[in-house]
């Protein structure tokens, strides 16, 4: 214990330790072993939490949007400047890839940059409305209070995400990120203060989803829940915000199809489908981690996948040339395990991988194999669940019809990828995949600027693009009589 490096939250712009007085361990990924502390908040942290990004709020609104942008821009730059030493971090608590980690970390700043430049761009209209002697404009206003909650995988991408547009909106925020990977967003909090934010307008209470998180997303005094994680949560945050008609944003799961027609370039469609599934360890919402492939190239296809995949070199995810890492998180790493069993179970071929991975290159860590099942049909469980792990099913399809049908045929609907070479089939696919992203001859591409999100259950509202600081907005019509008298009190004006 003594030697683990101690955190510490921030609420009201102050360094606090947790009501309770306890810590937990949080631990490498690589290793198996733990390697810093964090803090144990609970409801009495996430009530003064709220309390000052409560109190805080009437000062931060009232900023002038050009400031808060500027305030914003200077985030952007801190969390620049300090980009390798917070991916070292993220690559320690979360295990994922510095490669990867290191990238998202140096394009995460962009979020601010986008939104501070949209702080100001926030405008309201002029109603040419259908009274006489009356003017009426609309005001967009702040929520409030917005309840945060980042899952594992990403954290401060994910954060980013959500911040970005809520502060440019004037909002005040709580953050609780997940217990797995806090210390990032433990550490991003003293750019927050750098950067010259009021005191209170962000806030960190890191916990237990069950202690801290329920509190906020139970909170009266909390607006909305800006909330990114499994669909399971995501259904009782949804279900808890609505006892007090909080707002909610929810990006949750997929079971996404990467549709391959046989028209395609085989070579860039086999990259495509591996970084779709095997990157990040396939811990991502949007992996494609159903392979569609048409019949007259099956084979072809899957031989082909499976010789590139062999490569993947797994390893340190610290090392700049390791392809695949560990998983996060060991419950994680058992449901992996789980759902292999299962795909076994239900007649499925694992033609690569298909269990633990046991490279001496791998450590003590928790690794599995990456894993392609072949003989999978769209209702076996291990094509409808979402596994979150390097685990792709193979499932066979005659022609767009039969693709589209398979494709749209999961209670999710977050992203969905197409390789062709035919514009008209790239029309028609982008168009009839109920899917919030669709990617054609590429996959797993993101950006500030676009608006990503879910259909179905893979979610509600939109992050980044200009939409998106809509989902922090709320709208006030204004009224104003210029008539000299009030004609007859009891009718409806
Ligand atoms: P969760 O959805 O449980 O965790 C996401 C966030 O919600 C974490 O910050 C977690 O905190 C918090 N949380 C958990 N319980 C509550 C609660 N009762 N009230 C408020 N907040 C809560 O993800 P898991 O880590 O359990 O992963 C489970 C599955 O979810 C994965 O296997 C994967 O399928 C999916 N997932 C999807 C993600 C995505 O990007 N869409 C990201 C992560 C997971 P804490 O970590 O402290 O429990």
């Amino acid at each position: 214990m003594g030697n683990l490096k101690r955190y510490q939250m921030t609420i009201a712009g102050k360094k606090v330790d947790p009501a309770s007085g306890e810590w937990f361990e949080t631990e490498n990924p690589y290793t198996g072993k733990a390697w810093a502390e964090i803090p144990r908040g609970n409801a009495e942290d996430i009530d003064r939490a709220v309390k000052a990004a409560k109190d805080a709020l009437p000062g931060w609104r009232r900023t002038i949007a050009t400031q808060r942008g500027h305030l914003m821009r200077k985030l952007g730059d801190l969390i620049a400047e300090n980009a390798d030493s917070l991916a070292a971090t993220e690559v320690r608590d979360n295990g994922k890839l510095i490669a990867e980690m290191g990238l998202q970390l140096k394009y995460a700043p962009q979020w601010y940059y986008y939104f501070g430049g949209l702080a100001d761009k926030i405008e309201g209209a002029v109603i040419p409305i259908d009274k006489p002697d009356t003017f009426n404009f609309t005001r967009k206003e702040p929520l409030g209070v917005i309840g945060m909650i980042t899952p594992w995988n990403s954290p401060l991408m994910l954060t980013a995400w959500k911040l970005a547009p809520a502060l440019a909106a004037g909002n005040t925020v709580v953050l609780k990120p997940s217990e797995f990977t806090s210390a990032s967003a433990l550490e991003f909090m003293d750019l927050v203060k750098q950067a010259g934010f009021p005191d209170g307008v962000v806030n960190i209470v890191t916990g237990y989803g069950k202690e801290a998180g329920e509190a906020l997303i139970s909170h009266p005094d909390v607006a909305k829940i800006a909330f990114t994680g499994g669909s399971a949560t995501g259904k009782h945050v949804y279900s808890t915000a609505a006892q007090s008609f909080k707002k909610v944003s929810l990006e949750l799961g997929g079971k996404s199809p990467n549709i391959v027609f046989d028209d395609c370039n085989v070579e860039n469609a086999v990259k495509g489908v591996i970084s779709g599934i095997f990157a990040a360890t396939g811990q991502t919402c949007i992996a494609g981690s159903r392979l569609l492939v048409q019949k007259s190239i099956h084979n072809e296809f899957v031989d082909k996948l499976v010789a590139l995949a062999k490569t993947a070199k797994m390893g340190d995810p610290m090392d700049p040339d390791t392809q695949v890492g560990p998983v996060t998180t060991p419950p994680q790493y058992e449901k992996i395990l789980g759902y292999m069993d299962i795909a076994k179970g239900e007649g499925a071929e694992a033609v690569l991988g298909g269990g633990k991975a046991t490279r001496p290159e791998c450590g003590d860590g928790w690794f599995v194999e990456p894993t392609i099942f072949t003989g999978v049909n769209n209702q076996m469980r291990i094509a409808q669940e979402e596994v979150f792990g390097p685990v792709l099913s193979v499932i066979p399809f005659e022609d767009e019809e039969e693709a589209l049908a398979i494709g749209n045929d999961v209670v999710y609907g977050l992203a969905a990828g197409v390789w062709t070479e035919s514009i008209r089939r790239a029309f028609i696919m982008s168009q009839e995949l109920q899917a919030g992203t669709v990617w054609v001859n590429t996959y797993r591409a993101v950006s500030y600027m676009s608006p990503f999100g879910g259909y179905k259950q893979s979610g509600l509202g939109r992050e980044s693009g200009q939409a998106a600081i809509e989902e922090y907005l709320q709208t006030k019509s204004v009224w104003i009589s210029m008539a000299t008298e009030v004609p007859n009190p009891f009718v409806m004006r």
